[in-house]
């Protein structure tokens, strides 16, 4: 039996602008910019230069730590600049500008056809490693690093995470009805390099039909892809552990202290690409859509392409927007202006009008105890606004299991009083990393 998690919400899925659209390749863009930072972990170091010319699937920054990610060209042209441009999670960072030549040539020994059932664990994660290839969900944590778990960690279950929960988002939904024979050869491939028998996918009841494509696709194997109750934050990789294996990440523990990883769908096909044919991770589906926009898609882009050509795509806005979104209303990151680009963990842009967004003012908390009743991590969100308010972080971290947050912003969802909750929240442990940073760096000295 399907065990649900405590609290949640059940907003408007909103997923009619796109669900039935199949996905779409987009225009080349004229130029990309990269990022040297996609992912959770050290930033890359460029290792091209203004003027040098870059094929499709060079790689163009890399670094020497371990937790980190190589990021390759996503066009082939010249590289303009190297310089800080606007990021959708940082503000600025480091990137690459590459003016498209128009060829799309892949640097030499790109696709490849590889014996790819004939691999080894090590050799697999070390394609991983060299593809670039992060938890394209959003997290964007290094895939090979999560899929090396320290040896006293013993993992005996995957979980493919295709719960999809976030209003809007439909790239995943997509991507297993189209997709689903690289979706089975992906997941085939990690629980090889994890050693496990047992894996199972999570998908969401609201996509009966993507339950029966996986299902169809996993026949015959040990994989059980299970239909799980439509609720807000399923996706999320505490509470998708509770539905699917039964078992409870405890507080400050993390999925593998259970015996289980999660990948998302993206990331698994993204693994085959890189395993089957060589293909290093340079573009990603994304699901463009809200109420501004004039064609909402499921689009195919180039990693660099910035938001303004994407949007392009899709016949740019019916109305001025009232708020732009990277990712899904929930957990997404609003923006400010569209020449930021698509990086790896990019799986929606939103552009909403005002009556779709939330736009009233915050006001001090009343007590109503509405978000500890939804709170699926069992916090008090109202203790944490408060204490983030008042800059009181360390408090935050020591007596209300601050680092538990999985900031799935349902308890801003149901706060009568308009509290910026999670941006409370998030202020609170920045400032408690900051900290702790500090401090290592005295010690080291
Ligand atoms: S406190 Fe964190 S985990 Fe709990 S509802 Fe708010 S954002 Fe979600
Ligand atoms: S929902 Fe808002 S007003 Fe109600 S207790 Fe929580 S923070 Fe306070």
């Amino acid at each position: 039996m399907i065990k649900s998690f405590r609290g949640g919400i059940h907003p408007n899925g909103s997923k009619n602008y796109t669900a039935s659209k199949p996905i779409e390749i987009a225009t080349l863009p004229s130029k990309v910019v990269i990022p040297v930072s996609q992912h959770i972990g050290a930033p890359c170091v460029p290792i091209v230069a203004k003027g040098d010319y870059v094929k499709k699937g060079q790689v163009i920054a890399t670094s020497p730590a371990f937790v980190s990610s190589p990021v390759h060209s996503s066009i082939s042209g010249i590289v303009k600049d190297i310089a800080l441009y606007p990021h959708p999670v940082f503000g600025k960072c480091l990137s690459i500008v590459i003016e498209n030549d128009g060829k799309d040539e892949w640097i030499e020994g790109i696709p490849i056809v590889r014996d790819w059932e004939k691999l080894n664990a090590d050799e697999i994660k070390s394609i991983i490693k060299d593809a670039g290839i992060v938890g394209m969900g959003g997290a964007t944590f290094p895939t090979f690093v999560k899929l090396s778990p320290p040896k006293d960690k013993k993992i005996d279950t995957f979980i493919l995470n295709a719960a999809e929960c976030e209003p809007f988002l439909t790239a995943d939904h997509r991507m297993m009805l189209e997709h689903s024979d690289k979706i089975a050869i992906g997941v085939k491939l990690v629980m090889k390099v994890l050693g496990v028998e047992k894996a199972f996918v999570g998908i969401e009841d609201n996509k009966p039909d993507a339950v029966i494509a996986m299902q169809k696709a996993f026949e015959g194997t040990t994989v059980n892809v299970m239909s799980i109750p439509t609720k807000y934050p399923q996706g999320a990789e505490k509470m998708l552990i509770k539905a699917i294996a039964d078992r409870e990440v405890p507080s400050g523990s993390l999925p593998m202290d259970v015996g289980v990883v999660v990948q998302n769908v993206g990331t698994v096909i993204a693994i085959c690409d890189a395993v089957v044919s060589g293909i290093p991770l340079i573009e990603r589906v994304t699901t463009i859509s809200g109420s501004a926009i004039k064609e909402p898609k499921n689009l195919l882009l180039r990693i660099g392409t910035t938001f303004e050509e994407a949007i392009s795509n899709c016949g740019g806005f019916k109305e001025p927007p009232a708020k732009i979104i990277m990712g899904g209303p929930m957990m997404g990151f609003a923006q400010s202006n569209l020449n930021i680009s698509i990086i790896k963990g990019v799986s929606g842009i939103l552009a909403l009008n005002k009556k779709d967004i939330n736009n009233g003012t915050q006001s001090p908390c009343i007590r109503c105890g509405k978000c500890v009743n939804v709170c699926p991590c069992g916090l008090n969100p109202s203790m944490l606004s408060i204490l983030g308010e008042r800059d009181m972080y360390e408090e935050a971290k020591l007596e209300q299991n601050l680092f538990d947050c999985a900031e799935c912003g349902s308890c801003v969802y149901v706060c009568p009083a308009k509290r910026n909750i999670v941006q409370y929240i998030k202020y609170s442990k920045m400032r408690n990393n900051a900290d702790a940073a500090k401090k290592k760096e005295a010690l080291a000295k």
